[in-house]
């Protein structure tokens, strides 16, 4: 029984996201969402309670996924939920930049490894960040965002 942990912050979750969800959960027994609450970067634009209804909303119909949330470090998440590996999606140099470091200081702290997962090339331009700006602006969301988070997305700016 494989249980893999896929983070993030998912301000807001996108169709990139949401892909990479559907694609760790055929390679594992147990998939678990974890949502960090907070972000070292910057404050998030949607609540802890907001992203975690959202990632309910296209998590509801998938089997062996659940949804978690987290505070601190993504390896003492992952070592409560006695998970076997991390996933992360990559879309780019930039990505896999961040990801080598962050991928090698958890396996260094824990030896628990990481997983990646390669952006489908319809959603490597994909970012919460473009979605947010988008969205403040008042502009289409439909190809960013999942169909059943669109109003949601859209109603909070
Ligand atoms: P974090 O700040 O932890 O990177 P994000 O919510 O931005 O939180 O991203 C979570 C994970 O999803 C990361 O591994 C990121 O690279 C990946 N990801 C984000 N957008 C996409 C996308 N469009 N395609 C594939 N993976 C993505």
């Amino acid at each position: 029984m494989k249980t893999a942990v896929y983070p993030g912050v998912f301000d807001p979750p996108t169709l990139g996201h949401l892909e990479i969800i559907k694609r760790a959960a055929g390679i594992c027994d147990k998939l678990v969402v974890a949502i960090s609450e907070s972000t070292n970067k910057r404050k998030t634009a949607f609540s802890i309670d907001e992203r975690k209804k959202m990632l309910d909303i296209l998590i509801k119909d998938m089997d062996h996924v659940e949804l978690v949330s987290f505070s601190g470090l993504v390896v003492d998440c992952a070592l409560e939920l006695k998970a076997d590996f991390l996933i992360r999606g990559l879309r780019s140099g930039v990505d896999f930049d961040y990801e080598i470091q962050m991928a090698s200081a958890n396996a260094m702290m824990t030896g628990i490894q990481t997983i990646f997962l390669v952006s489908s090339p319809q959603y490597t331009h994909l970012s919460s960040t473009l979605i947010r700006e988008i969205a403040a602006c008042g502009g289409p969301l439909q190809g960013f965002v999942p169909d059943s988070i669109v109003e949601y997305v859209r109603r909070k700016n």
